[in-house]
């Protein structure tokens, strides 16, 4: 099991990679950085990072367009900040992303606001530093924030997000543009509510957006969404309202076990051809891309505590839980584990699990493994949706995140004690 492992780049993982019996990440060996700052503890690869983002900058050479990082996938502040750098905008879905948005050094001007419920606190803070745009969802929010806006003697850019009602194939609960999803504005009343949001004093009609789903491994709802849209474009501006800026969302997949979505420039290039033979190819863009910047860019170290060999079943009982990694738990989500440092030996059939107290609290089943107590296992795919998601949950403190670049590692979080997760709380009397 070991010799095929040693020496390679692990599948559409080039900067995770086995040299000689290590794996490391960039030019650093992740045994060394589980010894320094214990487990379980986020690596994540900037490397990674920005070579996902070269492939959407790619796709989009020579077009009028505007990459947001959608950062609920990973909000930590030193990867806002490596994206920031970039150039990147950010989107956000609550006043608390803003706010990181801003420590981290990004441009408020090319943040966009979306989300279904935004408080009237958030719309004024989100008006006040200067937001690009809020993507609005429901008709009832448009006049709020148009009484927010005219209270503040200001107008709100606004999107509204409309539903294309396509299937994006994938998990129902990461599917989010079909008519019975609570996202979005149903495509037959899109040109009413677009004219009503036209009327209001407080708001200023910039775009229109969308997002039809996440992980999505396949072009078509893609490019059926395209088509959509830009019907929707066309009978809005028909109407009267000036369009200035589509916005496609995110959604794209990454690899998790084995999945193999398109690449961001050649989903790209096929959705570009569509809009250039629609006429709409020199309008200003937006995209919204949060797993496919990051979720291959980052692992779960956790430490093997104890093997318990069962009748039914073998259990590896690792540190890490489903407040660290909680996607097996809310979608049955698939994370390849591998070993750090692999061994020699017969595999044995494990179910990877964590100490938290739900039979829900699982990392891999039925997974091969050769390992003993006190070896370190890395979580693959764990750079989206893992780290922004962890709880405190049986007052675990959550992991510490290292940035790894070339052969340097900086600690961009601290480890969170027992005490940091009840320092908010006080006794009674
Ligand atoms: C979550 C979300 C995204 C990012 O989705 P990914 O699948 O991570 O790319 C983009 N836009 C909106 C509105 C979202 O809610």
């Amino acid at each position: 099991m070991t010799a095929d492992l040693t020496a390679s780049a692990l599948p559409g993982q080039p900067f995770i990679a086995y040299q000689g019996s290590d794996l490391r990440v960039e030019g650093v060996r992740l045994a060394d950085l589980a010894r320094t700052h214990g487990t379980p503890l986020f690596v994540y690869s900037k490397a990674a990072m920005l070579s996902a983002l070269a492939a959407y900058q790619r796709g989009f050479a020579g077009r009028q367009a505007q990459i947001c990082y959608a950062m609920k996938a990973n909000s930590s502040l030193a990867v806002l900040q490596v994206f920031a750098d970039a150039g990147c905008g950010f989107d956000i879905v609550s006043g608390g992303e803003l706010a990181r948005v801003l420590a981290a050094g990004g441009d408020p001007a090319k943040v966009i606001f979306s989300g279904v419920g935004k408080t009237r606190a958030e719309m004024k803070q989100a008006l006040q530093v200067g937001i690009g745009c809020f993507n609005v969802e429901s008709e009832a929010e448009l006049d709020v924030l148009s009484e927010v806006a005219v209270s503040l003697g200001k107008q709100a850019p606004v999107s509204l997000r409309v539903n294309p009602n396509v299937d994006p194939k994938t998990h129902p609960y990461i599917s989010t543009g079909l008519k019975g999803n609570k996202f979005g504005i149903a495509h037959e009343s899109a040109v009413q509510v677009y004219q009503h949001a036209a009327s209001l004093p407080g708001l200023k009609v910039v775009g229109i957006d969308c997002h039809i789903g996440s992980q999505i491994t396949d072009t078509t709802p893609y490019l059926d969404a395209m088509d959509r849209i830009l019907d929707l474009v066309a009978a809005i501006e028909s109407a009267g309202v000036p369009i200035h800026h589509i916005d496609f969302g995110g959604g794209l997949g990454i690899n998790y076990n084995g999945d193999t979505p398109p690449e961001a420039d050649a989903l790209w290039a096929q959705l570009l051809a569509k809009l250039d033979a629609r006429g709409y190819g020199q309008r200003q863009l937006m995209i919204e891309p949060g797993r496919s910047l990051v979720g291959n860019a980052g692992v779960c170290l956790t430490e093997v505590m104890y093997l318990k060999p069962g009748e039914q079943k073998n259990f590896c009982i690792v540190d890490a839980a489903m407040n660290d990694l909680p996607r097996p738990a809310m979608y049955q989500a698939f994370h390849q584990i591998v070993a750090v440092s692999p061994r020699q030996g017969e595999a044995v059939a494990y179910d990877v699990v964590g100490p938290v107290c739900e039979s829900g609290d699982w990392i891999g089943r039925d997974r091969q493994l050769v390992v003993q107590a006190g070896d370190v296992l890395a979580v693959l795919s764990a750079g989206a949706y893992c780290m922004s998601m962890a709880s405190n949950y049986n007052t675990r403190g959550r992991a510490a995140e290292v940035l790894v670049d070339g052969d340097q590692a900086h600690l961009i979080r601290q480890r969170e004690s027992a005490f940091d997760t009840f320092a908010l709380e006080q006794l009674v009397g």
